[in-house]
């Protein structure tokens, strides 16, 4: 069995982008950091996903934390000093009815009033900017915010980085037991006890699971997102591209190798640990792309798969502190939350750091569900 430090000022329960973009702050700072995974580090959500930065398919109440983190995913390569595969095209937001028409010129209002300005595309202007669409979309917003990047890079890069940091990032240690200390949590794990001063709670879907070791209730719960990639193509489509609808996103990248998504469920349970593809939800997700982007119909499959996405029951981010636990804290459950990961990261170290956080996330503060839930 490995061995894990037995202190620590700041230990990380979860190893995904959440836990990862919390450590590097923390470090930086001059904390000593532990991260624990119960698996391989950046093994789910983080390391499944499809890699879309889309600041216009965000809900208003995350805009700005994720124009922040479209920033802080810009700069990463420098400041990692490996490739993220981040690329900035800009992204389409389509619409293919006359309800999404209405919806998209809706949401398109709601981003102006927020600072978020997107361009209406229809006609020859939208065939122009995008002659590979489909005769479906009637419209789309253009918004040059919009990037990705690759889980795959991005997962090996934060890893590398934290640990030159000086940041353990342990796997194959899950936390099943915390107690509080006088000052801090003793935190029990499958690979060792860890004393802290300051503890984040980061994991993702099973949030609530680990915050219940506190004696607090989160309602977490989890979606089975599917994902599928093709076989490389020849350029197709040359930006990221998403739906009004909800139903779909669509990039390649420079492999050739198109993504699609869009939030299509799966079949399983976060708290069995099973995941499968429903086929039948496949098949309705190719259906929306190929209808989008009929060159799709022209290239194989090369895998599907399902994965976790941690959600709250408001569907907003559990970032703060958490009540009647001092010391403790949760970063978690931000839909989305790999676009988002870096500024929440970045804010929850600068709470732990000066109690206090350079953007306005109050209203992602746990103490709205576990003020009442809290139960011991
Ligand atoms: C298929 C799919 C596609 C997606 N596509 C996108 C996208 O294109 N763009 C986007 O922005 N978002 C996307 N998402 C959402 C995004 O991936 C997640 O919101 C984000 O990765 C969550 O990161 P996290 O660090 O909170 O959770 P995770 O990456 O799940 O990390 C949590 C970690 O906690 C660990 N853990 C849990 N319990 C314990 C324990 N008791 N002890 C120790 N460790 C524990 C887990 O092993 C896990 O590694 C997608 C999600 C999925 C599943």
């Amino acid at each position: 069995m490995t061995s894990i430090p037995s202190r620590a000022d700041a230990v990380i329960v979860g190893a995904g982008i959440a836990g990862l973009c919390t450590a590097l702050p923390l470090a930086k700072a001059g904390r000593t950091v532990v991260v624990l995974d119960r698996g391989a580090a950046w093994g789910d959500a983080s390391g499944a996903n499809a890699g879309t930065l889309s600041l216009q398919v965000k809900r208003p109440e995350v805009l700005h934390v994720t124009r922040r983190a479209i920033e802080l995913w810009q700069a990463m390569r420098a400041e990692l000093g490996a490739d993220v595969g981040f690329a900035k095209p800009g992204g389409l937001r389509v619409a293919t009815s006359e309800k999404e028409l209405g919806m998209l010129r809706g949401s398109m209002a709601v981003q102006a009033s927020l600072g978020l300005e997107t361009e209406w595309l229809e006609g020859n202007r939208l065939r122009d900017a995008a002659p590979w669409l489909g005769p479906s979309v009637r419209a789309a917003t253009w918004c040059d915010w919009d990037a990705l990047s690759s889980p795959l890079l991005a997962g090996r890069a934060l890893l590398a980085a934290a640990r030159r940091r000086g940041v353990t990032v342990q796997d194959q240690a899950e936390v099943t037991a915390i107690a509080a200390l006088d000052r801090g949590y003793r935190v029990t794990t499958a690979a060792g006890t860890v004393d802290c001063a300051q503890l984040v709670i980061a994991a993702g879907a099973w949030t609530g699971k680990v915050a219940a070791l506190l004696g607090v209730d989160l309602p977490v719960d989890a979606d089975v997102n599917m994902l599928s990639v093709t076989e490389p193509a020849p350029p197709l489509l040359d930006k990221v591209v998403t739906h009004m609808g909800g139903v779909l996103s669509l990039k390649q990248y420079p492999n050739g190798t198109v993504m699609i998504g869009g939030g299509w469920q799966g079949r399983g349970s976060h708290q069995s640990m099973r995941r499968e593809t429903d086929h039948l939800n496949l098949l309705h997700n190719m259906r929306v792309a190929c209808a989008i982007v009929p060159a799709l119909k022209d290239l194989r499959l090369v895998r599907s798969w399902a994965g976790f996405e941690g959600v709250a029951s408001d569907a907003l981010p559990l970032l703060g502190a958490l009540p009647g636990r001092p010391g403790a804290f949760v970063n978690a459950c931000a839909r989305g939350g790999y676009s988002q990961g870096p500024a929440l990261g970045e804010q929850m170290a600068e709470l732990m750091l000066t109690g206090r956080t350079s953007l306005d996330v109050a209203r992602f503060d746990p103490a709205r569900f576990a003020a009442a839930g809290a139960h011991a």
